[in-house]
């Protein structure tokens, strides 16, 4: 019998459990191992309480049976069998999630292929391999290569440290869009549900909240939630549109929902026209196709062919978790961020500075009701927690284009910096749980939008 406890990586760990004793030319159903997927501190304890180190350490095994001989027969063990399903206790091996996590990300493959190497790993030292003994350690690397193999999880090509650049990674934001009832909530709990790493970034206002983070050892998304986007009432080009719903400033990727057990209609294809006008990329889904026809469904795809933009058109079942893998394919392809802007319970100057920057930027948009037309940049100068680590200062240049617009963003006797300032050092406190000190000066670069380099100093490189 194979017990897992923790069930978010049972189906690895049995395979993993079930090739390597049939490896050994016996019978996974003859064995009886306990695997438990324990944190950082339980790991500790135990390494404290049986071996008296007080360290983390991947993964720990508790043999039972010594010179066990294969294949295994269980009639010679007697004592140990239990009596359950009269298999052979072979012992209990304890893998440590957190480490096992990082050395994921330090060695750049994915959490399952970990968890699998270290099941395989602490199995072999229950079935009586030592990797401190010269000969078997070669023997013991060689079988762990071949097992992995077999269940799938080898070495990818860039499954290699040195090769992992920072610039391997990936990340990006995601919104999320569809009529009510679509799916929206549902997909993202499917996508992150059990990923969630922090949902702690919740600015006061409903723009740009953050609905779940999807964390992978090489990519990262951002899934947030934003208001929808207005058709322009005049022709005020695609970059004023954009403006308008800055919302949608920065996002890499927009997912359209569609729900397939109501009508395609034209609210949905106008809708998506607006996004592919202002030169969004969009992946169109089709939900719920567990509920109709394949016929509904293909119908459905043929309409969606009639937009020649979209970036990709996937059908899921968001409540069954159909067809999320390929749609996860499409959105990282679409990536184009390189930080790891939330890393769990922590905030690092670096993406704190990013969302700093973003939040300044979303209050003056707001409050500015486009009174400067061509938008605003916002570039953190300073980014620091003083010493007596309970209040931080920012100090920030909000950028504009023309000379005209800095008068404008002072507003009267310095009133609407004032007001932005305001607003803004409310989500940043709400964030950091700190005190915040926010200074804020407006600076005129004139074409600034035309010059790359800006662009990129700024955080818009496209
Ligand atoms: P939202 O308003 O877009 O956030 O939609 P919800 O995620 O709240 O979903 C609305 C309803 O549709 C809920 O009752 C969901 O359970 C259901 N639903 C969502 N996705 C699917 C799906 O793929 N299949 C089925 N059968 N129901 C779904
Ligand atoms: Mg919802």
């Amino acid at each position: 019998m194979i017990k897992t406890y923790g069930d978010e990586y049972r189906d690895i760990i049995e395979k993993v459990v079930k090739i390597t004793i049939e490896k050994h030319q016996s019978n996974y159903k003859d064995i009886d191992v306990e695997i438990n997927l324990v944190d950082n501190e339980e790991i500790r304890i135990l390494n404290k309480r049986t071996r008296n180190i007080d360290k983390v350490t991947d993964v720990l095994s508790f043999q039972n049976i010594q010179n066990l001989r294969f294949p295994i027969d269980t009639s010679k063990y007697l004592t140990e069998i239990n009596p359950q399903d009269n298999s052979l206790m072979l012992g209990e091996i304890f893998i440590c999630l957190d480490k096992a996590l990082e050395q994921a990300i330090e060695y750049g493959h994915s959490i399952e292929r970990e968890i699998g190497f270290l099941t395989c790993h602490g199995l072999l030292h229950l079935l009586g391999y030592d990797h401190n003994l010269g000969a078997d350690s070669e023997k013991m690397e060689k079988i762990t290569e071949e097992i992995m193999k077999e269940a799938n999880l080898e070495r990818e090509k860039s499954d290699n440290k040195s090769q992992m650049a920072a610039t391997d990674f990936k990340s990006g934001f995601v919104a999320i869009m569809g009529k009510p009832n679509a799916g929206k909530s549902t997909l993202i709990n499917t996508l992150v549900g059990e990923k969630v790493a922090i949902v702690s970034w919740k600015p006061q206002t409903t723009r740009n909240k953050i609905l779940g983070i999807y964390n992978e050892p090489s990519y990262q998304i951002i899934f947030i939630d934003t208001p929808g986007l207005h058709k322009p009432k005049n022709s005020l080009g695609k970059y004023m549109m954009r403006a308008a719903n800055s919302a949608l400033d920065g996002i890499d990727c927009l997912l359209y929902l569609i729900d397939a057990e109501k009508q395609f209609d034209q609210k949905d294809k106008e809708n998506i026209a607006i996004y592919l006008d202002a030169d969004i990329k969009v992946i169109a889904v089709v939900n719920k196709v567990d509920r109709v026809t394949k016929e509904k469904v293909f119908g459905i795809l043929t309409e969606l062919k009639n937009f020649a933009k979209l970036q990709a058109v996937v059908p899921i079942s968001a409540l069954r978790g159909r067809n999320i893998e390929p749609l996860k394919e499409e959105i990282k392809k679409l990536l184009t961020d390189h930080i790891k802007y939330y890393d769990k319970d922590q905030y690092t100057d670096k993406n704190m500075r990013f969302i700093a920057s973003e939040i300044i930027r979303e209050k003056a948009l707001r409050l500015l009701n486009m009174e400067v037309p061509y938008g605003i940049g916002v570039d953190i100068t300073k980014y620091q927690m003083r010493e007596s680590g309970d209040i931080i200062d920012i100090d920030a240049d909000i950028i504009c284009e023309k000379a005209a617009h800095k008068p404008i963003i002072l507003g009267k006797g310095g009133s609407m910096i004032k007001n932005i300032g305001t607003y803004a050092r409310q989500d940043l406190e709400n964030i950091t749980g700190s005190k915040v000190f926010l200074t804020l000066f407006v600076k005129v670069r004139t074409e600034w939008r035309e010059n790359s380099l800006v662009l990129k100093e700024l955080g818009y490189d496209n």
